[in-house]
């Protein structure tokens, strides 16, 4: 009898011929957050992970890895020998004297000799005859007991929720525009949720924004790294071209300029790091400059796909995430973003784009060296 955590997955598991892959790249995330621990092996087992231990705290361990995205849950197990008398001593150790228990069993290997209600009713037997004035209870158990048998057999009874999704590093790259707001991060979490590896891309508007909402934002980001393991954040002045537009242009164009050339400045990045896309936390008809009209302008300046993951949910929804990930309390510092700075009174939320081009060839010339060099003048900062 050995205890284990085991490590269970979710949608890996509806994965065919590329299954192997995904569940390579799980045990490389959950080995890489788990590293610091030199008695710690990991073993794949039956559509499992198995992490074995010498003298780790488990839960220790558990909340080391209960943040890598693939793992569905994760169960303080036992690992016997699939023989009945091993089981039922299993499951045995594992009750809880005093509670109502129901059993709860699956064959993964069908030659087993008895079927799956036969392993629950034999197993409750010897918990019964062992722990006098215990009691089964299947319509509201206080603890539930599950056996899983397989070549070896797997008996569980407390199980920590993952955040499911897909292992990092399957997804490709993504680079995130990561505001101050609470939907950008909300929008990173995501596409990371997705096997994405993420880069972060802050435009500040020093000196009219203060050293502190960029402090929010690295904040935001090093919270992001613990979900996307490497994120380092680019953060790029983006003020000369910001007085560009106010001199050359129409103000009530102004959020949609802003926005295509974040997008523009936003790709050459991606580029560069060899990225497949870009993701923003635009939410369907959120603010006034969130309509199809202007997602359509913005989309017109790049070609990589645009991930917009919040695109149809809620505020509601969204601050809930934020809540859960831990980014809302950083997000609703009251630290303006360059945005709410250079916001026009009236700003144009459907845009014809025409007219969005013809103001932008008021200052293209000008613009072209100005993103060149805000490029080259961007900071990077890892965490
Ligand atoms: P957020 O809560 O993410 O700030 P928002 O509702 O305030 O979003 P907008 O200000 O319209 O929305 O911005 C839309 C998206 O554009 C943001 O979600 C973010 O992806 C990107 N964005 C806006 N401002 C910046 C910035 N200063 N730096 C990087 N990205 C930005
Ligand atoms: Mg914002």
């Amino acid at each position: 009898m050995k205890k284990v955590l085991l490590v269970r997955y979710g949608e890996i598991a509806l994965k065919g011929q590329n299954r192997k892959y995904f569940e390579d790249m799980l045990k490389n995330n959950i080995a890489a957050r788990l590293k610091k621990y030199a008695d710690v092996r990991i073993k794949k087992g039956q559509a499992r992970i198995e992490i074995h231990f010498e003298e780790s705290d488990m839960d220790e361990l558990i909340d080391c890895i209960k943040d890598v995205f693939g793992i569905a849950y994760i169960s303080k197990a036992l690992i016997v020998p699939s023989v009945m008398q091993d089981i039922c001593a299993g499951a045995a150790a594992l009750y809880e004297a005093g509670k109502r228990f129901k059993i709860e069993s699956r064959r993964g290997d069908k030659s087993f000799a008895l079927t799956s209600p036969e392993i629950s009713a034999h197993v409750g037997g010897y918990v019964l005859k062992n722990n006098p004035g215990a009691e089964v209870d299947v319509r509201a158990p206080q603890q539930v007991i599950e056996i899983e048998v397989r070549d070896t057999t797997y008996i569980y009874a407390q199980s920590v929720k993952g955040r499911a999704g897909l292992p990092t590093a399957t997804g490709g790259r993504g680079v995130l525009l990561l505001s101050g707001g609470i939907d950008s991060p909300v929008a990173g979490y995501m596409m990371a949720s997705r096997g994405m590896s993420l880069s972060a891309v802050y435009f500040h508007s020093s000196p009219y924004t203060s050293v502190e909402a960029q402090q929010k934002v690295e904040n935001l980001a090093k919270r992001l790294e613990s979900f996307a393991p490497g994120l380092a954040l680019h953060v790029v002045p983006f003020t000369a071209l910001q007085e560009c537009m106010i001199e050359h242009t129409d103000t009530r164009y102004l959020t949609i300029l802003m926005r295509r050339y974040m997008m523009r400045i936003a790709e050459k990045i991606a580029f560069q790091l060899r990225a497949g896309a870009l993701i923003t936390g635009e939410s369907l008809g959120q603010v006034a400059s969130q309509t199809v009209e202007s997602i359509r302008a913005t989309n017109a300046v790049c070609t990589l796909p645009v991930l917009r993951p919040l695109i149809g949910m809620d505020k509601l929804q969204i601050i809930e995430i934020a809540k859960d990930i831990g980014t809302f309390e950083t997000s609703i510092l009251p630290y303006e973003d360059c945005c709410a700075l250079f916001s026009p009174k009236h700003p144009q939320t459907k845009p014809k784009m025409e007219n969005v081009e013809a103001q932008e060839a008021k200052m293209a010339d000008a613009a072209e060296g100005l993103m060149q060099k805000a490029i080259e003048e961007s900071q990077i900062i890892r965490f």
